[in-house]
């Protein structure tokens, strides 16, 4: 039976297809079949995978509302163990047609069911909003993994983000948990940095991941060749905290929502 994670922020800019791509790429390297479905209409994470998303015909704009199954979505990736659904723009055209479709919130849990037995881990990249597209990813899931880039104002938003999760569970899927909190760009010559993770642990202590995904350029440069960074540069410093990223995903419990989030919390 699989795991489906939401990787998600309201945040623009803060590591989740980064994370989402490379994750899913160190997932299937340690042997877990896996599936990264594309739920950005920026189409982002399929480029990285090395997807022309301009001259795609079918999609999960398809999955969305057509209601094609997620086999024939699909693509393969240069990693074994490792497939993409991808999407383009047009996803943008679901968001605007689900609003008045039945059930809309869970369209994408519906077109998962059959897949589930086909993969260990599904991670859905979200886009940088909490609409349609990303209740349907939080509806979907079993965990949300939360990226927070080290900055001044990573936690602003967070609060709403917890807030939809919350409501999520008490009305759509009431499995939902936390994944985990994850650290990204971390800067070691940067003090905010570093106070960024101290405020950020205090106040969700075991939620955090203890990998820190620092601030490596291999990782910014690898999508525009199309490949994960592992397959880009495999020893770099951004390659090597994935994989850590990754042992501690599989070993890891999620937990709910409740038990570790302050109402509100701001980083000094
Ligand atoms: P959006 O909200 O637009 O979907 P996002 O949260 O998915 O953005 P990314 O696209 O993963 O964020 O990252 C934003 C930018 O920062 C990208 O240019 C990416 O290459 C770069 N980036 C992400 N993580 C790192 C890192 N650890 N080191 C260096 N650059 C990074
Ligand atoms: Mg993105």
């Amino acid at each position: 039976m699989s795991q489906v994670i939401a990787v998600s922020n309201q945040k623009g800019g803060v590591g989740k297809t980064t994370t989402s791509v490379n994750l899913a790429a160190a997932l299937a390297t340690l042997g877990h079949r896996t599936l990264l479905i594309d739920m950005d209409p920026q189409g982002n994470a399929t480029s990285a995978l090395g997807i022309d998303k301009h001259a795609l015909k079918m999609h999960s704009y398809h999955l969305m509302v057509a209601d094609v199954a997620v086999d024939s979505l699909v693509h393969k990736t240069e990693i074994d163990g490792l497939e993409i659904l991808p999407t383009n723009l047009d996803l943008t055209g679901a968001e605007i047609e689900l609003v008045s479709a039945l059930a809309r919130e869970t369209r994408l849990r519906k077109a998962l069911a059959t897949a589930r037995n086909e993969y260990e881990y599904i991670l859905i990249d979200c886009p940088p909003s909490l609409g349609l597209l990303t209740i349907n990813a939080l509806t979907a899931a079993d965990s949300v993994l939360v990226p927070l880039q080290c900055e001044y104002y990573a936690l602003e938003g967070l609060s709403s983000l917890l807030n939809t999760i919350s409501l999520v569970r008490q009305s759509l899927n009431p499995r939902i948990r936390l994944h985990g909190i994850l650290l990204t760009m971390f800067d070691r010559r940067n003090r905010l940095s570093f106070q960024v993770e101290s405020d950020v642990r205090q106040h969700f202590m075991d939620a955090v991941y203890e990998t820190r995904i620092p601030r490596n350029v291999r990782l910014s440069e690898s999508p525009s060749f199309g490949k994960p960074v592992l397959l880009y540069e495999r020893h770099c410093t951004g390659a090597m905290a994935y994989d850590s990223l990754a042992n501690e995903v599989v070993s890891r419990q999620p937990v709910w929502v409740e038990q570790s989030v302050p109402v509100s919390v701001e980083v000094r």
